[in-house]
């Protein structure tokens, strides 16, 4: 089955965990604690809107695991946000902070709401609201929430006042994505876009590619997909297409990156873009975009997008998973079968909350780094990993993502084991 509106994310999400089994070092009984959030809320925000009116929107925290340090992960605004998809997202935090090694469990946060409907006074509201309900469960030592989709450095700062206020004391790090100013880190913006580049620098040097050789379609055109295609087309990668959620735009001999990073930034949506001659590209759809003749095929935008549906028509040679959960259980079956290789999530997306790991330890220690220093010590972390993961997948002959969790669950196993399991109980008593 796949993961469908009618189906739950976070239960096709665990399917990673069976998988990965065999070849961790892992007990069942650590396997059987992840499959349970150990806290999941549900708040309402009451905010006094623009017009007078009073709105109610309905809030999530999950924390799905802190057994290697403070629960970590973003907070999402968005429409269709759902408890099940916060608990998967929590979930491959977790694992994404195992697998790069990062001291943290992993928690998510979401708002069911459309950000762009609401004015940025309606915004600050609504920001500061949700903190205030979620106040007693988030802390620097306990959960530490950052941007994910529709959030962004401005609400991050927001949060941490409010935050702050309520504690009576400047508490930078209880939030990560701030803006520099406020105690933000040098290198945060772009780090989620910049982490999955330096993996793909990675299989370029193991694959001998020529950049210019190599073309790239994008979907997802927010954040991290920019980032991810500004930096590739510098090195003269051929990004053919990007999509957002109003439409893509195609060119074979590859786009002007910077021209439409401009327009987006002017405001502009794809589709319009599209249109305009002096950029230069043909109109593509999202599932057009898919399903194109491209080396390299990075999902940058939501779970669910590659599903049973539509996996057998994807041509790419590689997926870099940069949303989180871009392909279902079912989907990456397919693409596994057919031999196209994908780069997992809670790798190539790591990007981002190592970074956030940087400022965290940089508000703590009150010393902070130099953009410089963030790249260096970045491109550092993400190489390491990938190559210890590719080595795993090599080494068994098995697929890229199953060697990530393989190596998430075997450090999150040996610190769950270090609390003792069945055997030492059991042999305590005997
Ligand atoms: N939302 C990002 C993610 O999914 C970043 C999380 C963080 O920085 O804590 O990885």
């Amino acid at each position: 089955m796949s993961a469908t509106a009618a189906s739950s994310v976070f239960d096709d999400a665990l399917r990673n965990l069976d998988r990965a089994f065999d070849y961790a070092d892992i007990h069942a009984e650590a396997i059987e604690r992840l499959k349970h959030p150990k806290l999941a809320i549900e708040v309402s925000i009451p905010v006094r809107m623009d017009s007078g009116e009073l709105r109610l929107f309905t809030g999530y925290r999950v924390r799905h695991d802190d057994t290697r340090g403070p629960g970590k992960g973003g907070i999402r605004f968005h429409p269709g946000v759902t408890l099940d998809e916060v608990k998967a997202l929590a979930f491959w935090m977790t694992c994404k902070c195992a697998v790069m090694n990062l001291p943290y469990g992993g928690a998510k946060g979401g708002v069911i709401v459309n950000p762009k409907e609401l004015s940025h006074m309606e915004l600050e509201r609504l920001s500061r609201g949700f903190i205030q309900r979620i106040a007693d469960f988030i802390g620097p030592d306990t959960d530490v929430p950052a941007p994910d989709v529709y959030t962004n450095s401005m609400i991050m700062g927001w949060m941490t006042d409010e935050y702050s206020k309520i504690r009576r004391q400047f508490t930078p790090a209880v939030i990560t994505g701030k803006p520099i100013p406020l105690g933000g880190s040098e290198g945060r913006e772009d780090a989620t876009g910049r982490g999955a580049y330096y993996c793909l620098k990675e299989m370029e040097s193991e694959r001998d590619w020529t950049p210019g050789g190599i073309t790239v379609a994008i979907q997802g055109f927010g954040n991290a997909g920019q980032a991810v295609a500004r930096l590739l087309a510098a090195d003269g990668y051929r990004i053919v297409a990007v999509s957002d959620s109003s439409g893509g735009i195609y060119r074979a001999s590859g786009l002007n990156i910077p021209a439409l990073i401009h327009a987006k930034e002017a405001g502009s949506h794809l589709a319009a873009i599209a249109a305009d001659p002096t950029i230069g590209g043909d109109a593509i759809d999202n599932a057009s975009l898919l399903a194109l003749d491209a080396d390299i095929l990075i999902p940058a935008a939501l779970e669910n997008v590659l599903t049973a549906d539509n996996a057998a028509q994807v041509r790419a040679r590689h997926v870099v998973e940069v949303a989180n959960g871009p392909v279902t259980s079912d989907a990456d079956a397919i693409l596994r079968q057919r031999g196209i290789q994908v780069l997992p999530d809670i790798l190539a997306n790591a990007g981002g909350v190592t970074v956030s790991y940087f400022e965290w330890v940089q508000n703590k220690s009150g010393w902070y780094w130099s953009r410089d220093q963030v790249h260096q010590r970045l491109q550092e972390r993400m190489a390491a990993e990938y190559r210890s993961i590719s080595t795993l997948a090599a080494r068994h002959d098995i697929d890229l993502r199953t060697a990530a969790y393989a190596q998430a669950l075997g450090r999150i196993g040996r610190a769950l084991t270090a609390q003792g399991t069945r055997e030492y109980f059991i042999g305590g008593k005997g």
